[in-house]
């Protein structure tokens, strides 16, 4: 990766931790090369390091006590990391009642991330998400733009499944959003599809129905994303059908081109 490359990635994580309204910001294990230092203000490769003088040395071990809350703490994080913390998790009421938590799957460098509202009864059996009739729909949905369903990352924004498949509730899905967001953070996705308005609405922070907000240019921590109908709601209404076939055409278009506006 050239220079302007790395400073230009660890600029875009930086801010989308920093508008996720976080003030300790982890970075993946390597993230920091010397190029990506000098994009966080240190100083450019072969630059001699300057001789440390009695002030200095008292800086420096100054450095190994507590750390004050800066805007860039650098610390390894991982999707296998934020899984575990996921299964282990009891920081709201939904863990009382799961058999498992449902972290997400797909490969660690996907630029396509699926996300729907939260696991269901099969998904909650097996720890995966969309694996009953839904999610057999969302393959063949994926496919149909000629990926694979392994491409791609597939989460949900609330982790656990909530009772006789109710709609998550305020305080749950903030309590579980920051699992999402650092997985958006260490996956850098290059485009996000919200399936359904549960999921569309908490991203997007708006009430909007479907209709609407599928006409709208979105963006989730400065990604896009495409809200679209629920595969679920497709099965129990064709009518969905040419919309999601629009949304998923549009999906794929920004996955090739990025900076492309469909
Ligand atoms: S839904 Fe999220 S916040 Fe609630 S217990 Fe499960 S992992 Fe934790």
């Amino acid at each position: 990766m050239s220079r302007d490359e790395a400073t230009r990635d660890l600029r875009r994580y930086l801010k989308q931790r920093l508008d996720a309204g976080e003030s300790v910001v982890l970075l993946p294990a390597g993230a920091v090369t010397s190029s990506a230092a000098e994009a966080a203000g240190g100083s450019p490769p072969g630059t001699p390091a300057p001789e440390p003088t009695a002030p200095d040395a008292e800086v420096a071990a100054d450095a190994f006590e507590a750390p004050a809350t800066t805007t860039a703490s650098v610390a390894s994080d991982s999707l296998a990391q934020v899984a575990a913390e996921i299964r282990a998790c009891t920081q709201c009421r939904l863990h009382q009642t799961r058999t498992n938590a449902v972290p997400g799957v797909g490969p660690d460098d996907a630029g396509l991330v699926f996300v729907g509202e939260g696991p269901g009864a099969d998904e909650d059996a097996q720890g995966e998400p969309f694996v009953g009739r839904a999610g057999q729909l969302l393959t063949k949905i994926i496919e149909s733009v000629k990926l694979q369903r392994g491409e791609v990352f597939i989460t949900n924004i609330v982790k656990c499944r909530p009772p006789n498949n109710r709609d998550p509730q305020p305080d749950e899905v903030a309590a579980c959003e920051p699992y999402l967001r650092r997985q958006l953070a260490l996956l850098q996705p290059r485009v996000i599809c919200a399936l359904g308005r549960h999921a569309s609405s908490a991203l997007l922070k708006t009430q909007d129905s479907m209709a609407r907000l599928r006409q709208g240019r979105h963006e989730y921590a400065g990604i896009r994303v495409f809200p679209t109908y629920h595969p679920a709601a497709l099965l129990r209404n064709s009518k969905w059908k040419r919309p999601v076939w629009e949304d998923i055409q549009n999906v794929r278009r920004c996955y090739d081109t990025p900076e492309q506006k469909p």
